[in-house]
């Protein structure tokens, strides 16, 4: 992404500055509403945060803590992973739009308690606009540190008024869309006697298999960790292993379900696939970003793909609960309403003749359109 179609974002040198501009009605062309820059020479922090939109509330996403190669690098994630994060929680009905943060360095080396507080008045500092969260790098513990200095940080552990391991109501989520996928693909939401195949089964694809295995689906998994694919055949002996994700794909699966890394369908899986349905956890799945034709391409040979970032969305469901006072049931339920936005998404894509991944955007357009409106000032 280049910084000169971004010019709201020229970064400035001086430590802890804030560009700014007043945002006008939501157009999805526009960039972002603010981004700012976070330096603390003590603790070493050097931190992006984006704040892309705050149309249907305080933007909220997670805090990436990431050994970027250099400033840019940081800043073209940021500014896309918080673009991200508006249609996402659109998407999910939340009142929140969308933002990220980054945290440049190695986490294993530069993690410690005060360059995350530094980090957290920062966070404080933009009074309640932005809400942060875990991502790639950050865990539970780190948000209860973040959480010291500001109230604006989700994620955080029970103790500590939080909700705890976000897996819980992710895997839930990608099990509710999956069903949407079924009705919407063969008429009926169960997904007994349905072969799923799931790759990668940590947090979420473990809990996963758990939930299929309970709806009478027959599951087929696959890991690069020997620890992880012993972990789930000692609680579900009745699993099968397949060797590599390659491989899985192009088995006799009905439904495929990437709950690894990202980039998992690239032009070659997509030509091999067998599976009708693909549903999974997994972050920006289409290794082409959506814009080199993947999704099009799943299209034409008749594979519904649900998009993502609407998929698992259960996440963020649960830890944007937690500003109410966490109670599961009611994350629960807000994380069932998955089902219709998915049914709805998968109808207008089947109506119009577009990919689910167009649907998804539009539908969160409208959304943003229909009730959001900048807010500059919040709380
Ligand atoms: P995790 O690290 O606990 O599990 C990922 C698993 O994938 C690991 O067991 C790993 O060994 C395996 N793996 C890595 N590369 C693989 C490959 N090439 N083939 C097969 N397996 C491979 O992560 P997680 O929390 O379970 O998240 C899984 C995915 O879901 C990630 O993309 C994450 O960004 C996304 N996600 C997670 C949450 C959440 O709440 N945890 C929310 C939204 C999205």
């Amino acid at each position: 992404m280049s910084l000169l179609t971004h010019p709201e974002t020229s970064p400035s040198t001086s430590p802890g500055s804030t560009s700014f501009r007043v945002p006008g009605p939501f157009d999805p062309s526009h960039g972002h509403e603010q981004v700012v820059y976070c330096y603390d020479a003590a603790s070493g922090l050097n931190a992006i945060i984006a704040i892309h939109s705050t149309a249907l509330g305080p933007a909220l996403g997670g805090t990436r803590f990431y050994p970027y190669p250099t400033e840019d690098d940081a800043l073209a994630d940021v500014l896309r992973l918080s673009r991200g994060m508006t249609y996402k929680n659109a998407l999910a009905g939340l009142d929140h739009g969308g933002g990220k943060a980054v945290l440049i360095g190695d986490p294993a080396r530069d993690k410690s308690e005060a360059l995350l507080r530094a980090y957290g008045r920062f966070v404080e500092s933009l009074g309640g606009r932005y809400v942060t969260a875990c991502d790639v790098g950050t865990y539970v513990a780190d948000m209860d540190v973040i959480h010291r200095e500001t109230s604006h940080v989700v994620g955080r552990s029970d103790v500590h008024g939080g909700s705890g391991d976000s897996s819980v109501l992710t895997a839930f989520g990608v099990l509710t869309a999956m069903r949407a996928c079924a009705a919407h693909v063969w008429g009926s939401d169960t997904l007994r006697g349905r072969t799923v195949g799931v790759a990668g089964v940590g947090k979420v694809g473990r809990l996963l298999v758990g939930h299929l295995l309970e709806a009478g689906a027959d599951v087929v998994v696959t890991d690069v960790s020997p620890t992880a694919i012993d972990r789930v055949r000692a609680q579900h002996p009745e699993v099968r292993v397949v060797d590599g994700a390659d491989a899985l794909v192009r088995s006799a699966i009905d439904i495929y379900a990437p709950c690894a890394l990202g980039g998992a369908l690239d032009r070659s899986t997509v030509e091999a696939m067998r599976a009708t349905v693909v549903c999974g956890s997994a972050n920006n799945q289409l290794a082409d970003d959506g814009e080199g034709g993947l999704a099009e391409r799943l299209l034409e040979r008749g594979i519904t793909y649900a998009p993502d970032y609407l998929v698992n969305a259960g996440g963020v469901i649960q830890v944007s609960d937690e500003e109410e006072g966490f109670v599961l049931e009611r994350a629960r339920h807000r994380a069932e309403g998955l089902f219709d936005t998915t049914l709805a998404v998968l109808r207008r894509a089947a109506e119009q003749g577009i990919s689910p991944a167009r649907a998804a955007s539009h539908l969160a357009e409208e959304r943003i359109t229909a009730v959001g409106s900048p807010r500059l000032y919040l709380r």
